[in-house]
């Protein structure tokens, strides 16, 4: 496990969220001011590296369209197909990554983050009990100190592992 850490700006991430443009709409748009390491793309899906990992690996999958409600706006079978690209990429995560377990969820709300998007959290093996599922996901104590050049490797091995 990475455990060397980098401060999380909390506050600038709240703000940038609830005021700046959708940020997954940005990413698809390839505007250069949201960089990130895409794993993936297809007509429907967009997958990419979480550009704040508080786990090494942690991957996010949206629809490539502005969609806000996690079912609700899809019908089951366009959720069923991007449920199936999740699990092809946590499948490739788990490849690459050590994983005890690997947490699949969705968050944000019409405030912040509203494009609706999964997470995909390994949990790595030995994190104590009381460090698991939500503690692990905290960002507010720092986030992994990853380079740029060990996401792009990174993203690299969980494509080649797709
Ligand atoms: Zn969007």
């Amino acid at each position: 496990m990475t455990s060397k850490t980098k401060p999380f700006d909390m506050d600038a991430y709240v703000t940038r969220i609830t005021t700046g443009p959708c940020f997954i709409c940005q990413i698809v748009a390839g505007n250069p001011a949201y960089p990130h390491h895409i794993i993936y793309q297809d007509e429907q899906a967009i997958v990419f590296l979480n550009a704040y990992p508080p786990l090494i690996g942690y991957t996010l999958v949206a629809p490539r369209q502005h969609r806000e409600q996690v079912t609700g706006d899809f019908t089951q079978a366009e959720y069923l197909q991007l449920q199936a690209v999740i699990y092809r990429v946590a499948e490739a995560v788990r490849r690459v990554v050590p994983a005890e377990r690997v947490y699949i969820l969705s968050l944000g709300s019409q405030q912040g983050n509203s494009h609706v998007h999964w997470h995909i959290a390994p949990l790595p093996p030995g994190v104590p009990f009381h460090r698991q599922q939500l503690a692990a996901l905290q960002v507010e104590d720092g986030i992994l100190d990853l380079s740029e050049a060990d996401m792009s490797a990174l993203a690299a091995q969980i494509r080649a592992a797709l």
